[in-house]
């Protein structure tokens, strides 16, 4: 796959109307951000992320990031084609066992973009990732120079990529919704969403992982003198089909039926299962009749 060398443009992510007749009988009217179309290989939520870290990395003389991801890690993905558009170095400590042949997103991430890949096992993994150990971490590493390493958590979420967050919806947007639909992996892009709403509407976050912990991570990620402020939000856990880019055929078949109806791509990780619960939620009745719903196409895609 080849690299698109241009920056990523937010402006090509505008918003858009979803038309078809199950929206127009249960009258609600469903738009999406298309936060996708900012760049090929660095979108979505992805790049909100990433954004200011790079800024970042610039202004202090950084020349190498170091982050952390499994297998299938977009933020791996993002964070290498980052790399190569932005003339960084990367490096990714990646969990488990090198395998023999690399799969999509690491070969991209190797080969494309020239990312240096240290497989570890994951009880190391566990002891890398943790903030308190990135000091030693970048004096390890071979060849570079502890201050010139930008280590970046595991994910993409720090203060810096929630910032990047608050910029997916426009202040003047907010109020034009009744209902903010996101999805959710380590909460970072949902804390930023419900920093920037001002309370003006209602947010759901749609899990992609198994359990209930992530309304704490979200509430934990709302900066502290904040973090009571905002009650206008929720996690929703009906629709991780299973964990952790898990899937089932409903929801595969979902996924075709919407791409083929409204001509947008998805995939089975993150939108697929923010749409498809959206499109559940609106069968059960969930949404008041004219209610106007807008939910963030964070990306995702490999392209
Ligand atoms: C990574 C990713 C998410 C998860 O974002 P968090 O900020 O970690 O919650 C959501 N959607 C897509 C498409 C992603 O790639």
């Amino acid at each position: 796959m080849n690299l698109d060398f241009t920056y990523p443009n937010e402006n090509l992510a505008q918003i858009v109307a979803l038309k078809s007749d199950f929206l127009n009988n249960h009258n609600i009217k469903l738009f999406v951000k298309a936060d996708y179309l900012i760049h090929p290989q660095i979108a979505g939520n992805k790049w909100r992320k990433l954004k200011y870290n790079l800024d970042f990395a610039k202004k202090t003389n950084k020349k190498t990031l170091l982050t952390f991801g499994g297998a299938f890690s977009n933020h791996i993905y993002a964070t290498a084609a980052a790399g190569k558009v932005f003339g960084f170095n990367t490096i990714g400590i990646i969990r488990g066992e090198e395998i023999k042949e690399l799969n999509f997103t690491l070969d991209f991430a190797q080969n494309t973009c020239g990312m240096k890949l240290i497989f570890v096992d994951r009880t190391t993994y566990k002891i890398l990732t943790q903030e308190k150990n990135y000091t030693i971490l970048s004096k390890i590493i071979e060849n570079y120079i502890p201050e010139s390493i930008l280590i970046l958590p595991e994910g993409g979420t720090n203060d810096l990529a929630i910032k990047g967050c608050e910029e997916i919806i426009d202040q003047r947007d907010f109020k034009k919704f009744d209902f903010i639909c996101a999805c959710v992996g380590t909460g970072g892009t949902m804390a930023g969403i419900i920093q920037a709403s001002q309370n003006l509407s209602n947010i759901i976050g749609f899990s992609s992982l198994k359990g209930d912990f992530l309304k704490y991570d979200v509430a934990n990620l709302i900066s502290q003198s904040n973090a009571k402020k905002y009650t206008n939000w929720e996690i929703n856990t009906d629709y991780h089909f299973g964990g952790y880019a898990k899937y089932t055929s409903e929801l595969k078949k979902f996924i075709s039926d919407f791409e083929l109806q409204f001509q947008m791509p998805i995939e089975f990780v993150y939108t697929g299962k923010m749409f498809f619960g959206i499109f559940d939620l609106i069968k059960k009745g969930y949404f008041k009749p004219n209610t106007s719903i807008l939910a963030i196409h964070s990306g995702g895609l490999r392209v």
